[in-house]
């Protein structure tokens, strides 16, 4: 499969036994396999897997889950059984594979980087002061709200003058608000009775 330039970085979050996360920002195909996002090597099999590929995000779809033919687990979507193909995966949505639960999810953390024409365009300018970015210059790109993708980009110094002077801040282009927690699965622990459902659903 293809890697692409993604305007966002898409989180995968995986429980960890019963009340641990794991978050980790996944760009290339991986494979849902004990509870872990393997890396998919392009020799690998993955009839009897689940594998995921994020996707250029889309009316709020941000990866493919792709069921193998011969596999074998339980494998459910926000609670629904699926059967084997490919599945779109919309942000945060849950996504159980046998006894193990997977969220995907937009990364909203502001990014910090350095200014960098080629990778940001040419000319652009401070979406707050409006002044002239130089390559090379402190930055912070705006992450988007959930579905919202933004990307204007702020210098640094502004965005973190900004935090400190008006804690009601919101971004202009999309609204986002620093202050507010980012998104990170329900904290309830897994429910044994889904996975009762799923074995129940895989015997059949
Ligand atoms: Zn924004």
């Amino acid at each position: 499969m293809m890697s692409v330039t993604l305007p966002n970085r898409i989180a995968l979050w995986i429980a960890v036994g019963t009340a641990e996360l794991e978050c980790l920002e996944i760009r290339d195909p991986v494979v849902l396999r004990d509870g872990a996002a393997c890396p998919l090597n392009g020799t690998d099999s993955v009839d009897g897997e689940v594998t995921l590929q994020v996707v250029q995000p889309l009316d709020g779809i941000v990866a493919v889950a792709y069921v193998g033919t011969s596999n074998r687990r339980p494998v459910a979507l926000n609670g629904v059984p699926l059967g084997c193909g490919m599945h779109a995966i919309h942000s945060t949505d849950r996504l159980d594979v046998g006894a193990d639960a997977y969220w995907l999810s937009e990364d909203l953390t502001p990014q910090r980087t350095c200014y960098d024409p080629l990778q940001h365009g040419d000319d652009v300018r401070c979406c707050m002061t409006k002044a002239r970015l130089h390559p090379g210059q402190d930055i912070v790109v705006c992450p988007g709200r959930l579905g919202v993708p933004c990307q204007v980009i702020y210098k640094a110094a502004a965005w973190d003058a900004l935090i400190q002077s008006d804690r009601g801040m919101k971004c202009p282009s999309c609204g986002y608000e620093p202050q507010q927690a980012a998104w990170s699965p329900p904290e309830a622990p897994l429910r044994k009775k889904s996975f009762d459902e799923f074995h129940h659903f895989a015997h059949k």
